[in-house]
């Protein structure tokens, strides 16, 4: 068996992984061409409000399955922030929201209220029911809210930032709460955590003029430019609703705005994560035409597929990307997809090391990707992970980006590293140094919880493999 040492393997920090396309403008006059511009909008294009529902808590099957359905019936799509979850819910509930144009969102494995447990275990409740719900759901799972609205302490004023550095190592980038300056509450940057202005209309029984008045109000701060969070309002709801018949005549009220994006929380954070994080650079012009490279997230990193707007500068009558014609409107506002090879996985695992097992023998492969096994393994005397992946299928697998998840006390936070391939048969024993700690004792407590994100390709397309491993968190890091 070969063992190769991590040479290949290169260390990329934790910015978004992106990739490039060629955009081409033609003008109607070559001093256009020359000046040409090309700007992200906040929206979709013709839209003036993002609007996405919130539904909490892992309901059962006929209840999830009808609010999608009664969503779906006026227009609406919503995000299910989800706790416990086993294969048979994936199977039996998320994919039918899914199907509904829904999507998946975490919402802690246990629904503790995270001030009240300490920092290793926040950041466990939070990543593996991340984990578990991607895995149950092949979906990529994106999005958060917070159990009982609970993040202040008032015990420990740095709870709040401690709950934003979870979520953020966890793989979440946003979600609505009840606040719209959720990146400010979690100390944050507003292009990092994508809130919303969330309200509700009395979950057991929906109240037409709550939900009138709480649109006027977000109608009102999204006209002032006043929302952290953007243009997004979100109806939060829970699972009580005893009368699905009248909580979709209230939202029918407010369906078919042509100027209203209907999307689903992930939707949302992805659109504005690209946003903030596209960088569009002018190549040059030639005659007529402007070029323009445009580095733009991977749809991997962001959860999910949603294109972005632009807007191009005066005299634009025609864009093409990657020898794709686009169609420009009358504000030359136009739609830039995800080049078509850019997949979601739709096929996602994860394996625990359940007793950080050394060696070979620790190797696992879970049922949906039997062609990946790997294995983490905690080394808190080197202060280092290990791990390792072995392509036991007869075709090439990659390239293969990794994503390794500390908890608190490790600086480093999120690492990420690519490899160009895995042949069959291969294994790859990746080492990764841990790096600097934080002395406090807080972060010491509990169990440590560590993880590692795959994200890779097959023949099938797209799929990603969680490799976890936990040990006690007692034993402290020489240095
Ligand atoms: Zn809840």
């Amino acid at each position: 068996m070969t063992t190769l040492a991590a040479a290949c393997w290169t260390a990329k920090g934790e910015g978004w992984r992106t990739y490039e396309q060629t955009l081409t403008l033609t003008f109607e006059s070559e001093a256009q061409a020359r000046d040409a511009a090309v700007t992200a909008l906040p929206l979709p294009v013709g839209k003036k409000v993002a609007f996405s529902t919130r539904w909490d808590d892992s309901s059962p099957e006929a209840v999830a399955v009808a609010k999608a359905a009664v969503l779906a019936e006026y227009g609406y799509k919503g995000t299910f922030f989800l706790n416990k979850v086993d294969p048979a819910y994936g199977e039996n509930v998320i994919r039918k929201f899914l199907a509904k144009g829904c999507s998946a969102g975490a919402h802690t494995a246990t629904h503790p209220f995270l001030p009240r447990i300490d920092h290793n275990a926040m950041f466990q409740e939070v990543l593996a029911n991340r984990i578990a719900i991607e895995s149950c759901g092949d979906t990529c799972v994106s999005t958060f809210t917070l159990p009982y609205r609970a993040f202040t302490s008032e015990t420990d004023p740095d709870r709040p930032r401690a709950i934003g550095e979870c979520l953020v190592r966890a793989g979440l980038n946003g979600g609505p709460e009840h606040f719209a300056d959720s990146a400010t509450k979690f100390g944050r940057s507003p292009r990092e955590w994508i809130g919303a202005l969330e309200f509700s209309i009395d979950d057991r029984n929906p109240q037409l003029d709550k939900f009138e008045a709480n649109i006027a109000r977000g109608l009102k701060a999204i006209a002032g430019n006043s929302l952290e969070c953007g243009p997004h309002l979100a109806l939060g709801t829970h699972n009580w609703q005893p009368d699905l018949k009248a909580f979709g005549e209230i939202i029918g009220t407010q369906a078919n705005h042509p100027d209203w994006w209907y999307c689903n929380a992930n939707e949302y954070v992805a659109y504005r994560l690209q946003m903030f994080n596209t960088a569009i650079v002018k190549k040059g012009s030639s005659g007529k035409t402007a070029i323009f490279a445009i580095a733009r997230p991977e749809p991997f990193e962001l959860g999910d597929c949603v294109p972005l707007a632009l807007r191009a500068s005066a005299g634009a009558r025609g864009a093409v990307v990657d020898g794709q014609t686009l169609t420009l409107d009358a504000a030359r506002d136009f739609t830039l997809p995800h080049a078509a090879a850019r997949q979601l996985p739709d096929r996602i695992g994860a394996v625990h090391n359940e007793d950080n097992a050394e060696g070979e023998g620790a190797l696992k492969a879970d049922s949906t990707l039997p062609a990946l096994q790997a294995a983490l393994h905690v080394d808190l005397a080197r202060n280092a992970l290990d791990l390792q992946i072995k392509n036991v299928s007869q075709e090439s697998l990659g390239p293969l980006h990794l994503t390794f998840r500390l908890p608190l006390k490790w600086k480093r936070g999120v690492v990420k590293g690519d490899l160009a391939s895995l042949k069959p048969g291969e294994i790859r024993k990746i080492p990764l140094a841990l790096g600097d700690v934080e002395t406090d004792a807080r972060y010491e407590a509990g169990t440590y919880y560590f993880a590692a994100q795959c994200d890779y390709g097959d023949a099938a397309g797209a799929a990603r493999l969680h490799a976890t491993a936990s040990v006690a968190a007692q034993v402290r890091t020489i240095e």
